[in-house]
Protein backbone atom coordinates (compact mmCIF):
# COMPACT_ATOMS: atom_id res chain seq x y z
CA UNK A 1 0.00 0.00 0.00
CA UNK A 2 1.63 3.21 -1.05
CA UNK A 3 0.90 5.87 1.40
CA UNK A 4 1.37 9.71 1.43
CA UNK A 5 1.62 11.83 5.16
CA UNK A 6 -1.27 14.13 5.78
CA UNK A 7 -1.18 17.32 8.01
CA UNK A 8 -2.77 14.65 10.66
CA UNK A 9 0.00 12.63 12.89
CA UNK A 10 -0.82 9.25 12.45
CA UNK A 11 -2.99 9.35 9.16
CA UNK A 12 -2.07 8.92 5.92
CA UNK A 13 -3.81 9.50 2.04
CA UNK A 14 -4.36 6.11 0.32
CA UNK A 15 -2.27 6.40 -3.23
CA UNK A 16 -2.46 3.14 -3.60
CA UNK A 17 -5.75 1.24 -4.32
CA UNK A 18 -8.46 1.86 -1.04
CA UNK A 19 -9.35 -1.46 0.23
CA UNK A 20 -12.91 -0.24 0.72
CA UNK A 21 -13.57 1.60 -2.63
CA UNK A 22 -10.66 0.71 -4.71
CA UNK A 23 -10.13 3.72 -5.92
CA UNK A 24 -6.65 5.78 -5.24
CA UNK A 25 -6.06 8.65 -3.16
CA UNK A 26 -8.37 11.19 -1.22
CA UNK A 27 -8.99 7.79 1.14
CA UNK A 28 -7.27 7.79 4.17
CA UNK A 29 -5.77 5.09 6.73
CA UNK A 30 -4.45 5.02 10.40
CA UNK A 31 -1.01 4.04 11.08
CA UNK A 32 -1.94 0.50 12.56
CA UNK A 33 -4.01 0.37 9.03
CA UNK A 34 -6.67 -0.92 11.05
CA UNK A 35 -9.34 2.10 10.35
CA UNK A 36 -9.72 3.98 6.88
CA UNK A 37 -11.48 6.66 5.85
CA UNK A 38 -13.07 6.54 3.04
CA UNK A 39 -14.70 9.11 1.02
CA UNK A 40 -16.92 7.15 -1.24
CA UNK A 41 -18.39 4.21 0.33
CA UNK A 42 -20.85 5.65 3.18
CA UNK A 43 -20.82 3.79 6.24
CA UNK A 44 -23.06 4.52 9.67
CA UNK A 45 -20.17 6.70 10.54
CA UNK A 46 -18.64 9.42 9.72
CA UNK A 47 -17.15 13.04 9.80
CA UNK A 48 -17.48 15.97 7.53
CA UNK A 49 -14.32 17.49 6.80
CA UNK A 50 -13.08 20.36 4.66
CA UNK A 51 -12.20 17.97 1.99
CA UNK A 52 -15.41 16.45 1.94
CA UNK A 53 -17.02 13.04 4.17
CA UNK A 54 -15.18 10.93 5.87
CA UNK A 55 -16.78 7.34 6.52
CA UNK A 56 -15.18 5.06 8.84
CA UNK A 57 -14.71 1.74 8.18
CA UNK A 58 -12.61 -0.76 10.26
CA UNK A 59 -10.78 -3.22 8.69
CA UNK A 60 -10.99 -7.03 10.15
CA UNK A 61 -7.82 -9.37 10.40
CA UNK A 62 -9.79 -10.83 7.23
CA UNK A 63 -8.57 -8.42 5.23
CA UNK A 64 -4.62 -9.03 4.75
CA UNK A 65 -2.30 -6.33 5.83
CA UNK A 66 -0.20 -4.84 3.07
CA UNK A 67 3.35 -3.63 3.16
CA UNK A 68 3.46 0.36 3.84
CA UNK A 69 5.50 2.10 1.31
CA UNK A 70 5.50 6.00 3.07
CA UNK A 71 5.74 8.04 -0.26
CA UNK A 72 8.72 10.88 0.54
CA UNK A 73 7.30 14.10 -0.42
CA UNK A 74 9.10 16.60 -2.01
CA UNK A 75 6.20 18.93 -2.66
CA UNK A 76 6.76 22.15 -0.75
CA UNK A 77 4.01 24.85 1.35
CA UNK A 78 1.39 26.26 -1.57
CA UNK A 79 1.97 30.22 -1.51
CA UNK A 80 -0.31 32.74 -0.55
CA UNK A 81 -3.12 34.02 -3.00
CA UNK A 82 -1.53 37.38 -4.32
CA UNK A 83 1.24 35.11 -5.21
CA UNK A 84 -0.53 32.80 -6.93
CA UNK A 85 -2.34 35.20 -8.68
CA UNK A 86 1.43 36.86 -10.14
CA UNK A 87 2.54 33.35 -11.47
CA UNK A 88 -1.02 31.87 -12.87
CA UNK A 89 -1.93 35.87 -14.36
CA UNK A 90 1.75 35.30 -16.44
CA UNK A 91 0.55 31.95 -17.30
CA UNK A 92 -2.48 33.30 -19.22
CA UNK A 93 -0.23 35.05 -21.42
CA UNK A 94 2.01 32.10 -22.17
CA UNK A 95 -0.93 29.42 -22.72
CA UNK A 96 -3.26 29.84 -25.48
CA UNK A 97 -6.78 28.26 -25.76
CA UNK A 98 -7.18 25.37 -28.42
CA UNK A 99 -9.50 26.00 -31.31
CA UNK A 100 -11.37 22.50 -30.30
CA UNK A 101 -11.72 23.92 -26.59
CA UNK A 102 -12.81 27.10 -28.06
CA UNK A 103 -15.36 25.34 -30.24
CA UNK A 104 -16.62 23.18 -27.05
CA UNK A 105 -17.09 26.22 -24.94
CA UNK A 106 -19.07 28.03 -28.10
CA UNK A 107 -20.81 25.11 -29.26
CA UNK A 108 -22.00 22.69 -26.36
CA UNK A 109 -22.00 25.11 -23.62
CA UNK A 110 -23.19 27.75 -25.88
CA UNK A 111 -20.82 30.61 -24.26
CA UNK A 112 -21.15 33.69 -26.15
CA UNK A 113 -17.56 34.62 -27.83
CA UNK A 114 -16.83 37.76 -25.04
CA UNK A 115 -17.58 35.34 -22.37
CA UNK A 116 -14.92 32.95 -23.56
CA UNK A 117 -12.07 35.53 -24.30
CA UNK A 118 -12.59 37.32 -20.50
CA UNK A 119 -12.90 34.12 -18.26
CA UNK A 120 -9.43 33.38 -19.57
CA UNK A 121 -9.81 29.76 -20.67
CA UNK A 122 -6.53 28.03 -22.09
CA UNK A 123 -5.07 24.75 -22.86
CA UNK A 124 -2.86 22.51 -21.34
CA UNK A 125 -0.51 21.33 -24.01
CA UNK A 126 0.33 18.29 -24.88
CA UNK A 127 4.19 18.85 -25.27
CA UNK A 128 7.12 21.58 -24.55
CA UNK A 129 5.27 22.41 -21.28
CA UNK A 130 8.85 23.33 -19.84
CA UNK A 131 9.06 26.08 -22.65
CA UNK A 132 5.49 27.51 -20.89
CA UNK A 133 7.05 27.45 -17.69
CA UNK A 134 10.33 29.11 -18.81
CA UNK A 135 7.87 31.77 -20.69
CA UNK A 136 6.47 31.90 -17.16
CA UNK A 137 9.68 32.59 -15.77
CA UNK A 138 10.42 35.32 -18.04
CA UNK A 139 7.73 37.37 -17.11
CA UNK A 140 8.62 36.65 -13.04
CA UNK A 141 11.42 38.25 -10.93
CA UNK A 142 12.89 34.73 -10.13
CA UNK A 143 13.23 31.61 -10.54
CA UNK A 144 11.89 30.47 -7.43
CA UNK A 145 8.96 32.14 -8.06
CA UNK A 146 7.27 29.11 -9.17
CA UNK A 147 8.02 27.23 -6.24
CA UNK A 148 4.83 26.74 -4.42
CA UNK A 149 2.56 26.82 -7.13
CA UNK A 150 0.17 24.25 -7.93
CA UNK A 151 0.77 22.83 -11.11
CA UNK A 152 4.60 23.58 -11.48
CA UNK A 153 7.25 21.31 -10.71
CA UNK A 154 10.93 20.58 -11.37
CA UNK A 155 11.97 17.75 -13.36
CA UNK A 156 15.36 16.24 -13.78
CA UNK A 157 16.67 16.81 -17.45
CA UNK A 158 19.74 15.62 -19.39
CA UNK A 159 21.30 18.27 -18.71
CA UNK A 160 20.07 18.97 -15.31
CA UNK A 161 16.46 20.16 -13.29
CA UNK A 162 13.92 22.55 -15.04
CA UNK A 163 10.49 23.70 -14.27
CA UNK A 164 8.17 22.40 -16.08
CA UNK A 165 3.89 21.53 -15.80
CA UNK A 166 2.11 18.62 -14.16
CA UNK A 167 -1.84 17.43 -15.50
CA UNK A 168 -3.44 15.96 -18.24
CA UNK A 169 -3.96 17.51 -21.71
CA UNK A 170 -7.61 19.63 -21.34
CA UNK A 171 -9.42 22.75 -20.80
CA UNK A 172 -7.95 25.07 -18.02
CA UNK A 173 -11.01 26.76 -15.73
CA UNK A 174 -9.86 29.41 -13.63
CA UNK A 175 -10.57 29.93 -10.01
CA UNK A 176 -10.67 33.55 -8.74
CA UNK A 177 -10.74 34.45 -5.27
CA UNK A 178 -13.60 37.65 -4.03
CA UNK A 179 -10.65 40.50 -4.78
CA UNK A 180 -10.40 38.74 -8.92
CA UNK A 181 -7.13 37.16 -8.00
CA UNK A 182 -6.43 33.73 -9.53
CA UNK A 183 -6.04 30.88 -7.11
CA UNK A 184 -6.51 28.12 -8.99
CA UNK A 185 -7.76 26.01 -12.14
CA UNK A 186 -9.47 23.05 -12.97
CA UNK A 187 -8.45 21.21 -16.07
CA UNK A 188 -11.62 19.60 -17.77
CA UNK A 189 -9.16 16.38 -19.23
CA UNK A 190 -9.70 15.51 -22.94
CA UNK A 191 -9.38 11.68 -21.99
CA UNK A 192 -10.29 10.79 -18.61
CA UNK A 193 -9.07 7.55 -17.55
CA UNK A 194 -11.10 4.29 -18.02
CA UNK A 195 -12.56 2.69 -15.08
CA UNK A 196 -13.94 -0.58 -14.47
CA UNK A 197 -17.35 -0.41 -12.52
CA UNK A 198 -17.66 -3.76 -10.79
CA UNK A 199 -20.47 -5.18 -8.49
CA UNK A 200 -21.00 -8.62 -7.09
CA UNK A 201 -18.11 -11.55 -7.43
CA UNK A 202 -15.62 -10.16 -9.48
CA UNK A 203 -12.08 -9.05 -10.02
CA UNK A 204 -10.95 -7.05 -12.73
CA UNK A 205 -8.39 -4.95 -14.33
CA UNK A 206 -7.42 -2.67 -17.69
CA UNK A 207 -4.60 -4.11 -18.91
CA UNK A 208 -4.85 -1.65 -22.53
CA UNK A 209 -6.89 0.95 -24.12
CA UNK A 210 -7.65 -0.21 -27.69
CA UNK A 211 -8.94 1.70 -30.44
CA UNK A 212 -11.70 3.31 -30.03
CA UNK A 213 -15.47 2.38 -32.02
CA UNK A 214 -15.95 4.21 -35.28
CA UNK A 215 -19.00 6.37 -33.03
CA UNK A 216 -15.63 7.34 -30.88
CA UNK A 217 -16.97 5.18 -27.83
CA UNK A 218 -13.33 3.76 -25.74
CA UNK A 219 -12.57 0.09 -25.45
CA UNK A 220 -10.36 -1.74 -23.45
CA UNK A 221 -9.01 -5.10 -23.07
CA UNK A 222 -9.90 -6.10 -19.58
CA UNK A 223 -8.56 -9.34 -17.55
CA UNK A 224 -11.40 -10.71 -15.35
CA UNK A 225 -11.78 -12.99 -12.52
CA UNK A 226 -14.48 -14.70 -11.58
CA UNK A 227 -14.19 -17.39 -9.17
CA UNK A 228 -11.39 -19.32 -9.86
CA UNK A 229 -11.07 -18.48 -13.96
CA UNK A 230 -9.43 -15.36 -15.21
CA UNK A 231 -10.77 -14.26 -18.68
CA UNK A 232 -9.28 -12.19 -20.97
CA UNK A 233 -12.14 -9.70 -22.27
CA UNK A 234 -12.41 -6.42 -24.29
CA UNK A 235 -15.15 -3.88 -23.04
CA UNK A 236 -16.87 -1.31 -24.87
CA UNK A 237 -17.88 1.95 -22.98
CA UNK A 238 -21.34 2.09 -21.63
CA UNK A 239 -21.80 -1.47 -22.61
CA UNK A 240 -22.78 -2.97 -19.36
CA UNK A 241 -22.06 -7.05 -18.57
CA UNK A 242 -24.09 -8.80 -16.56
CA UNK A 243 -24.35 -12.21 -15.23
CA UNK A 244 -27.20 -14.31 -13.53
CA UNK A 245 -27.08 -17.91 -12.10
CA UNK A 246 -29.33 -20.36 -13.17
CA UNK A 247 -31.80 -19.76 -10.23
CA UNK A 248 -32.29 -16.03 -11.79
CA UNK A 249 -29.81 -14.70 -8.74
CA UNK A 250 -27.44 -11.92 -9.59
CA UNK A 251 -23.85 -12.94 -9.49
CA UNK A 252 -22.00 -9.95 -10.99
CA UNK A 253 -21.84 -7.14 -13.26
CA UNK A 254 -19.14 -4.57 -14.81
CA UNK A 255 -19.00 -2.15 -16.92
CA UNK A 256 -16.26 -0.10 -18.62
CA UNK A 257 -16.36 3.73 -17.79
CA UNK A 258 -14.54 7.13 -18.48
CA UNK A 259 -13.00 8.24 -14.73
CA UNK A 260 -13.26 11.39 -13.11
CA UNK A 261 -13.41 14.61 -15.87
CA UNK A 262 -12.37 17.21 -14.07
CA UNK A 263 -9.30 17.63 -12.05
CA UNK A 264 -7.52 20.35 -10.02
CA UNK A 265 -4.09 21.42 -11.82
CA UNK A 266 -1.44 20.20 -8.75
CA UNK A 267 1.99 18.87 -8.34
CA UNK A 268 1.89 17.95 -4.78
CA UNK A 269 3.15 14.53 -5.54
CA UNK A 270 6.38 16.08 -7.59
CA UNK A 271 9.98 17.47 -6.83
CA UNK A 272 9.64 20.91 -5.43
CA UNK A 273 5.72 21.27 -6.28
CA UNK A 274 2.58 22.26 -4.37
CA UNK A 275 -0.43 20.69 -3.33
CA UNK A 276 -4.16 22.53 -4.17
CA UNK A 277 -4.97 22.02 -1.37
CA UNK A 278 -5.28 23.04 2.51
CA UNK A 279 -7.75 24.81 1.78
CA UNK A 280 -9.24 23.99 -2.11
CA UNK A 281 -9.63 27.59 -3.95
CA UNK A 282 -13.94 28.18 -3.89
CA UNK A 283 -14.24 30.38 -7.45
CA UNK A 284 -16.50 33.51 -7.62
CA UNK A 285 -18.20 33.46 -10.85
CA UNK A 286 -19.72 37.28 -11.53
CA UNK A 287 -21.38 37.59 -15.21
CA UNK A 288 -18.68 38.06 -17.51
CA UNK A 289 -20.02 41.43 -18.55
CA UNK A 290 -18.22 42.42 -15.01
CA UNK A 291 -15.19 41.39 -15.48
CA UNK A 292 -13.49 44.28 -17.37
CA UNK A 293 -14.03 46.29 -14.38
CA UNK A 294 -13.14 43.79 -11.89
CA UNK A 295 -10.07 44.92 -10.64
CA UNK A 296 -7.26 42.23 -9.30
CA UNK A 297 -7.51 42.65 -4.99
CA UNK A 298 -10.87 44.73 -5.63
CA UNK A 299 -14.46 43.88 -3.52
CA UNK A 300 -16.93 43.38 -6.14
CA UNK A 301 -19.47 44.62 -4.60
CA UNK A 302 -19.64 48.04 -6.69
CA UNK A 303 -20.14 46.02 -9.48
CA UNK A 304 -22.80 44.03 -8.62
CA UNK A 305 -24.96 43.19 -5.43
CA UNK A 306 -23.81 40.53 -3.73
CA UNK A 307 -26.10 40.21 -0.80
CA UNK A 308 -27.67 37.49 -2.62
CA UNK A 309 -25.36 34.43 -3.75
CA UNK A 310 -26.14 30.86 -5.61
CA UNK A 311 -23.15 28.40 -4.69
CA UNK A 312 -23.13 25.40 -7.23
CA UNK A 313 -20.04 22.99 -7.41
CA UNK A 314 -17.89 23.57 -10.20
CA UNK A 315 -15.84 26.42 -12.33
CA UNK A 316 -17.73 26.26 -15.65
CA UNK A 317 -20.76 25.67 -14.48
CA UNK A 318 -20.90 28.75 -11.76
CA UNK A 319 -19.37 30.56 -15.02
CA UNK A 320 -22.32 29.59 -17.47
CA UNK A 321 -24.84 29.86 -14.71
CA UNK A 322 -23.41 33.75 -13.11
CA UNK A 323 -24.17 34.63 -17.08
CA UNK A 324 -27.95 33.55 -17.25
CA UNK A 325 -28.77 34.51 -13.98
CA UNK A 326 -26.95 37.75 -14.17
CA UNK A 327 -26.17 37.02 -10.40
CA UNK A 328 -22.94 35.97 -8.67
CA UNK A 329 -22.12 32.26 -8.19
CA UNK A 330 -19.43 31.11 -5.83
CA UNK A 331 -18.61 27.38 -6.99
CA UNK A 332 -17.36 25.03 -4.45
CA UNK A 333 -15.20 21.79 -4.47
CA UNK A 334 -18.48 19.68 -3.74
CA UNK A 335 -21.38 19.66 -1.69
CA UNK A 336 -19.77 18.31 1.24
CA UNK A 337 -17.45 21.47 1.19
CA UNK A 338 -20.02 24.39 2.26
CA UNK A 339 -17.73 24.78 4.98
CA UNK A 340 -14.87 26.59 2.53
CA UNK A 341 -18.17 29.00 1.07
CA UNK A 342 -18.91 30.98 4.66
CA UNK A 343 -15.78 33.30 4.93
CA UNK A 344 -16.32 34.35 1.20
CA UNK A 345 -19.57 34.91 1.79
CA UNK A 346 -19.14 36.93 5.02
CA UNK A 347 -16.59 39.23 3.21
CA UNK A 348 -19.21 39.74 0.31
CA UNK A 349 -22.12 41.07 2.59
CA UNK A 350 -24.13 38.38 1.54
CA UNK A 351 -27.14 38.04 3.38
CA UNK A 352 -28.65 35.12 1.38
CA UNK A 353 -27.36 32.19 0.47
CA UNK A 354 -28.91 29.79 -2.63
CA UNK A 355 -27.67 26.15 -2.98
CA UNK A 356 -28.27 25.14 -6.56
CA UNK A 357 -26.59 21.71 -7.12
CA UNK A 358 -27.38 19.13 -9.48
CA UNK A 359 -30.62 17.80 -9.68
CA UNK A 360 -29.72 13.93 -9.44
CA UNK A 361 -27.50 14.67 -6.10
CA UNK A 362 -30.00 16.46 -4.30
CA UNK A 363 -32.25 13.61 -3.71
CA UNK A 364 -29.62 11.13 -2.64
CA UNK A 365 -29.15 10.70 0.48
CA UNK A 366 -25.33 11.71 1.40
CA UNK A 367 -26.62 15.11 -0.48
CA UNK A 368 -29.56 15.53 1.97
CA UNK A 369 -27.73 14.79 4.92
CA UNK A 370 -25.34 17.70 3.70
CA UNK A 371 -27.98 20.08 3.29
CA UNK A 372 -29.32 19.34 6.99
CA UNK A 373 -25.19 20.39 8.03
CA UNK A 374 -25.08 23.12 6.09
CA UNK A 375 -28.17 24.30 7.04
CA UNK A 376 -27.16 24.05 11.05
CA UNK A 377 -23.70 24.90 10.26
CA UNK A 378 -25.10 28.49 8.13
CA UNK A 379 -27.19 28.99 11.53
CA UNK A 380 -24.33 28.55 13.89
CA UNK A 381 -21.41 30.73 12.02
CA UNK A 382 -23.46 33.23 10.36
CA UNK A 383 -26.98 35.30 10.38
CA UNK A 384 -27.28 34.34 6.83
CA UNK A 385 -30.28 32.97 4.82
CA UNK A 386 -30.53 29.98 3.04
CA UNK A 387 -32.30 28.67 0.71
CA UNK A 388 -32.09 25.70 -1.78
CA UNK A 389 -33.04 25.73 -5.84
CA UNK A 390 -34.60 22.27 -7.11
CA UNK A 391 -35.88 21.28 -10.28
CA UNK A 392 -36.87 17.81 -12.31
CA UNK A 393 -33.92 16.33 -13.24
CA UNK A 394 -35.66 15.66 -16.82
CA UNK A 395 -35.19 19.92 -17.39
CA UNK A 396 -31.37 19.54 -17.04
CA UNK A 397 -29.11 18.08 -14.74
CA UNK A 398 -26.84 21.13 -13.42
CA UNK A 399 -28.39 24.57 -12.83
CA UNK A 400 -26.35 26.36 -16.64
CA UNK A 401 -28.61 23.49 -18.43
CA UNK A 402 -31.88 24.05 -16.63
CA UNK A 403 -31.23 27.68 -17.29
CA UNK A 404 -30.11 27.56 -21.15
CA UNK A 405 -33.55 25.43 -21.45
CA UNK A 406 -34.80 28.86 -20.31
CA UNK A 407 -36.29 27.05 -17.04
CA UNK A 408 -36.38 28.67 -13.62
CA UNK A 409 -35.43 26.61 -10.74
CA UNK A 410 -37.94 26.33 -7.90
CA UNK A 411 -36.39 28.15 -4.80
CA UNK A 412 -37.58 26.91 -1.06
CA UNK A 413 -36.45 28.41 1.96
CA UNK A 414 -33.96 26.05 4.59
CA UNK A 415 -32.81 29.13 6.98
CA UNK A 416 -34.40 32.13 7.20
ZN1 LIG B 1 -12.10 4.64 -0.33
Amino acid sequence: MRLRRTRHVGWYEIMSQCPICGHKGWCGINEDQNIVHCMRVPSEKYKDTDIGRQYTHYLTDRVPREKIEIEVSNAVEKRPDYHLNRVYRALTKELTLSAKHADHLRSVRMMEENAIRLREYRTMPDRDRFKVAKGVIGRLSADNDLLGVPGFFVAEGRYGPYWTMAGDTGLMIPFRSIHNEIIGWQIRVDKPQLELSMQGAIKGEILEEMEPLENGLRRARCSLRVQDKILEVILTEKDKKVCHAKSGQFVFSVKLEQGTKYWWWSSGSKTNGASIGGPLPVHLALPHPCLPYWNVGEDPSGLIDCSEVWITEGGLKADLAADLMVKPFLAIPGTGAFRLALEPLKRLGCRHVVLAYDADAVTTPEVQRSLELCAEFFAKESDMALSLAMWDVSLGKGIDELLQANYVPQVSSLLS
